[in-house]
């Protein structure tokens, strides 16, 4: 016996040939050479140091994530901030420190991957002696992926 009203499902056949049109815009896959990205120097008010960033892609309407390789300088490390959905880090060349808000200083190295969940105070930079690399996948809600704060002072950074 058929428990189900006809016109409901008339209704869910009809909404996968909507999102299929909707899709059909955007089937093929998108390449954007190395070339076309420039390393531009990361923002003094954010960062302490010799530091550059170096974004790889920006969000679009399938995934909220976006990439960008950061590089620090021996000493160098960005101010305290949260990332609203969070973010990956992969380090990718060298040696740097990173922090939650109330925990210890921990030392980072090329191989290690952190994940800091969203609204997490933190921040992450070069060892004093060292420089670092990592690629840095954040993801964004509205547009918005990081909420700057205070810049970390060489005590907190030294500790
Ligand atoms: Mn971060």
């Amino acid at each position: 016996m058929n428990t189900f009203p006809r016109p409901h499902i008339l209704l869910l056949a009809a909404l996968p040939l909507a999102s299929n049109t909707a899709f059909a815009a955007e089937q093929t896959q998108a390449i954007s050479r190395t070339e076309t990205r420039a390393q531009v120097a990361a923002p003094a008010a954010y960062f302490t140091g010799n530091a550059s960033i170096t974004p790889q892609f920006e969000a679009n309407a399938a995934s909220p994530l976006t990439g960008g390789y950061v590089t620090f300088a021996p000493g160098a490390r960005s101010a305290w901030h949260t990332h609203p959905a969070g973010q990956r880090l992969l380090v990718t060349a060298g040696v740097g420190r990173t922090q939650a808000w109330g925990g210890p200083v921990v030392e980072i190295r090329a191989g290690d991957v952190l994940w800091c969940p969203p609204g997490v105070k933190h921040w992450h930079g070069a060892s004093p002696t060292q420089g670092m690399t990592h690629l840095a996948l954040t993801g964004s809600i509205d547009g918005k992926n990081v909420q700057w704060m205070e810049k970390v002072t060489d005590a907190q950074y030294l500790e």
